[in-house]
Protein backbone atom coordinates (compact mmCIF):
# COMPACT_ATOMS: atom_id res chain seq x y z
CA UNK A 1 0.00 0.00 0.00
CA UNK A 2 3.43 2.67 0.48
CA UNK A 3 4.69 1.66 -2.25
CA UNK A 4 3.18 4.28 -4.20
CA UNK A 5 4.70 6.59 -1.87
CA UNK A 6 7.83 5.32 -2.19
CA UNK A 7 8.11 5.55 -6.20
CA UNK A 8 7.36 9.27 -5.75
CA UNK A 9 10.25 9.46 -3.47
CA UNK A 10 12.36 8.42 -5.84
CA UNK A 11 11.31 10.68 -8.45
CA UNK A 12 11.63 13.53 -5.93
CA UNK A 13 15.22 12.41 -4.90
CA UNK A 14 16.30 11.62 -8.39
CA UNK A 15 17.70 14.65 -9.96
CA UNK A 16 18.50 12.84 -13.45
CA UNK A 17 15.00 12.34 -13.92
CA UNK A 18 13.84 15.44 -12.82
CA UNK A 19 12.54 17.37 -16.24
CA UNK A 20 11.16 21.07 -15.53
CA UNK A 21 8.42 22.50 -17.90
CA UNK A 22 7.24 26.04 -18.80
CA UNK A 23 3.49 25.47 -19.03
CA UNK A 24 1.59 27.82 -20.97
CA UNK A 25 1.02 29.79 -18.25
CA UNK A 26 4.39 30.45 -17.44
CA UNK A 27 4.47 28.46 -14.49
CA UNK A 28 7.52 26.10 -14.39
CA UNK A 29 6.50 22.96 -13.15
CA UNK A 30 8.52 19.07 -12.69
CA UNK A 31 6.79 16.59 -15.20
CA UNK A 32 6.09 14.22 -12.99
CA UNK A 33 3.30 11.93 -15.26
CA UNK A 34 4.00 10.56 -18.58
CA UNK A 35 1.97 13.12 -21.20
CA UNK A 36 1.52 15.96 -18.31
CA UNK A 37 1.38 19.08 -20.54
CA UNK A 38 0.56 21.70 -17.52
CA UNK A 39 1.37 22.99 -14.14
CA UNK A 40 -0.32 21.22 -11.42
CA UNK A 41 -2.31 24.79 -11.22
CA UNK A 42 -3.39 24.45 -14.87
CA UNK A 43 -3.84 20.24 -14.48
CA UNK A 44 -5.95 21.24 -11.20
CA UNK A 45 -8.18 23.75 -13.37
CA UNK A 46 -8.62 21.53 -16.22
CA UNK A 47 -11.33 19.27 -15.45
ZN1 LIG B 1 0.01 26.42 -15.99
Amino acid sequence: MSKNFMQNGKWINNPNKTVVVVCECGNKYIKTRVGQTACLRCTANVK
